[in-house]
């Protein structure tokens, strides 16, 4: 089974059902914390050897629109489930809105840092009681971004590599003020999904980065006058459409061409990750010395 998984955000439903991303349908799996989104099993001609390469597929949101806004997600759910499905890396999506005009709509953002401006949501597995201090810093696996930014330049692309993203709690929009507080504390994008998707990731020793594109300028960034009717009531413009548009359309390829060069670290044996670059694998080693979990990660959730 696929040590790699993708989680798809807004507009992940359109690329499955166009076709543009497909694969064999496993379902919904069933969890401790409910069903997770259905998972798909995607394969892909690896190009450099006879074996396919084959990894995982969910869309976070639903398969057939935006059926689960940001704050009803079963993140718990979901994370558990690519994990129990022998997932150890993961790529997450978002759309989140420039704090920072510096920043073009459309453009590919492997962001580096997090603040976690959410409220009451299911934040962690460890619910009974719970292990400690879990450290967040680096608060996405580096080699897994490394990774990224060197297949988005490989596709002619032209990432960043910095961004803090703020991550509020949905479903509404920001305000103004709170889009000039969150910048006054260094935000630059704002989005309502990677909390608490990276924190559980790293609860199970998973790596984690995510792949941003901007959607659009956040509240107050740029002047857009309030438009019934149209998406984010004005907040986006049409050429901000186009360039969406654009970027999602890239993200079938973006995200084979990770899949494959994941697939041929492994297969030359140098392992995935460099471990001095990725922390995530061996982020509860101090419970398993303190004798706290064990060596089957399913018995250190209890339920
Ligand atoms: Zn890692």
């Amino acid at each position: 089974m696929s040590g790699f998984a993708v989680i798809g955000g807004s507009q992940a439903y359109d690329l499955l059902s166009r076709g543009a991303i497909h694969g064999k349908r496993l379902g919904p799996r069933k969890t401790p914390f409910g069903p997770s989104q259905p998972i798909y099993i995607i394969q892909v001609d690896s190009q450099t050897t006879a074996q396919p390469v084959e990894f995982l597929f969910l869309s976070r949101h639903g398969e057939r629109g935006y059926e689960v806004s940001a704050p009803f997600v079963n993140y718990r759910a979901n994370v558990y489930a690519l994990k129990d499905l022998g997932v150890g890396r993961i790529v997450a999506w978002s759309g989140p809105g420039a704090i920072n005009p510096r920043y073009k709509v459309g453009q590919f953002v492997v962001v580096d840092d997090l603040i976690d401006e959410t409220q009451n949501r299911q934040s962690t597995f460890f619910e009974t009681g719970g292990l400690g201090f879990i450290r967040q810093s680096p608060v996405f696996c580096p080699a897994l971004r490394g990774l990224l930014v060197e297949v988005l330049k490989g596709q002619g692309l032209d990432p960043s590599d910095k961004g803090v993203y703020v991550c509020t709690q949905g479903p509404r929009l920001e305000t103004p003020a709170e889009i000039k507080k969150f910048a006054s504390y260094g935000g630059k994008l704002v989005g309502m999904t990677l909390v608490p998707e990276v924190f559980l990731a790293r609860e199970l020793e998973m790596c984690y980065a995510a792949l941003c594109y901007v959607s659009n300028y956040a509240e107050g960034v740029v002047k857009r006058e309030f438009k019934a009717g149209e998406l984010f009531e004005g907040l986006s413009s049409q050429e901000d459409k186009v360039a969406v548009a654009r970027a999602v359309a890239q993200f079938p390829n973006i995200i084979l061409e990770a899949a494959r060069r994941l697939a041929s670290q492994s297969a030359s044996g140098g392992g995935p990750v460099d471990p001095t670059k990725c922390p995530c694998q061996t982020s509860m080693e101090r419970y398993r010395r303190e004798g706290r979990i064990g060596g089957d990660w399913r018995r250190w959730i209890k339920k």
